[in-house]
């Protein structure tokens, strides 16, 4: 049994992703072809915005909005404490701060009243000018837009929707890749939306920002190639990801997204009166990048882990430590009193094997063996 079944994908699509290369390998566009174009075209109109930018990956989008805003040393940035390193790691890069957030114990998300308290404690220090708030839509459902945009506007905060795991989600008829002033995604193979390598997308309905963001992926280009007018990155979406992707974009409209919150439905009817289950909002709809389960401490999830893996069920812990526990962020002082939330959850969290092609009774065998082996 597979995670995340990318071989089942493929030979689902396969006449239709192969013809997609053969074509760009007979077209000879290999960088911006008009695939490129294409998908940013279809890409935008189904998450309802102006502009789509690809990139290179989702951590060059993230890193590259943070440029245009010009974000810098002296800089707070409001990350959640509970999300893959790539969330915080652009702040870093840029020489600001990343201020970590704890998460809804429910949800897995940035929890919006730490939010503030973490925002009006920054503001009190006085170190760092608090710029930006990055929400992530960790495992596919949206983050609390409707509460972060209040606090956003109260504190004069630009919003980056991290959207890496969300592509697909929707608060009501708005979908994710929409909430923020800008926000990105990340076609990594075993993403909601995956290509065949890296790719990742930037989505924004300010004009001037697009326009920004197009000159910073190509060297910081002007008028031409040649005339460069800021310091950029080469961070541009493969013409051939692009072509995988205009295919994979269909598969996922037509029927993949339904079919995971399908699957979703069928483990949590099978699970909720074993072990907690993920809970998803009125109003809320996830992509599932994860189907996380929360059991009741360290040791009976570690032990079940094995239990599982022994059967050849392979399930995943996302994520083991909070961010403010990396090694790599050790020299920020975080206010740990204030992240309890976020160390529970990593050491209860279990991810199940979650994709679109994973049969009936594959997840009739994993839940009977949860069952037995909790
Ligand atoms: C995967 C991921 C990223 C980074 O995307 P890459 O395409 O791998 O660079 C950023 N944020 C979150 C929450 C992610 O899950």
């Amino acid at each position: 049994m597979q995670f995340r079944d990318l071989k089942a994908q493929y030979q689902a699509l396969k006449p239709q992703i192969d013809k997609a290369i053969q074509n760009v390998l007979d077209e000879g566009q290999f960088i911006m072809g008009r695939q490129v174009r294409e998908l940013e075209e279809s890409l935008a109109e189904y998450v309802g915005v102006k502009h789509c930018i690809s990139c290179a990956n989702g951590t060059d989008a993230l890193l590259m909005v943070l440029m245009a805003w010009d974000i810098k040393a002296g800089d707070a940035v409001f990350v959640p404490d509970f999300t893959f390193f790539a969330t915080a790691e652009v702040v870093s890069l840029l020489g600001a701060t990343p201020i970590f957030v704890d998460a809804d114990e429910d949800t897995f998300n940035m929890d919006p009243v730490k939010l503030e308290e973490a925002i009006q404690r920054t503001l009190k220090e006085g170190r760092y000018h608090p710029r930006v708030v990055i929400p992530v839509d960790l495992f596919g459902l949206p983050a609390n837009y409707p509460a972060i945009k209040k606090i956003a506007e109260k504190y004069n905060l630009l919003i980056l929707e991290d959207g890496a795991q969300g592509f697909g989600g929707r608060i009501g008829e708005q979908k994710a890749c929409s909430f923020g002033h800008a926000a990105t995604t990340s076609f990594f193979p075993a993403k909601p939306l995956g290509c065949y390598g890296d790719g990742g997308a930037i989505f924004t309905n300010n004009d001037g920002l697009a326009e920004e963001l197009k000159s910073i992926r190509m060297h910081g280009k002007g008028t031409s190639r040649y005339d460069n007018v800021r310091i950029g990155l080469n961070s541009r979406l493969d013409t051939i990801q692009a072509a995988i992707l205009q295919v994979k974009l269909k598969a996922f409209m037509d029927y993949e997204l339904e079919k995971v919150n399908q699957i979703a439905n069928v483990y949590t009817e099978k699970l909720r009166d074993i072990v907690k289950t993920p809970v998803i909002p009125d109003g809320y709809y996830s992509s599932w990048a994860q189907y996380t389960i929360q059991l009741d401490n360290k040791e009976q999830r570690d032990a079940l882990q094995k239990k599982l893996q022994e059967q050849g069920i392979p399930t995943m812990v996302y994520y083991s430590k909070p961010l403010h526990k990396q090694k790599a962020f050790e020299d920020i002082a975080s206010n740990t009193n204030s992240l309890n939330t976020t160390g529970d959850l990593c050491n209860r969290v279990l991810s199940l094997p979650m994709h679109p092609y994973l049969e009936e009774k594959s997840i009739a065998e994993i839940c009977e063996n949860i069952r037995r082996g909790k």
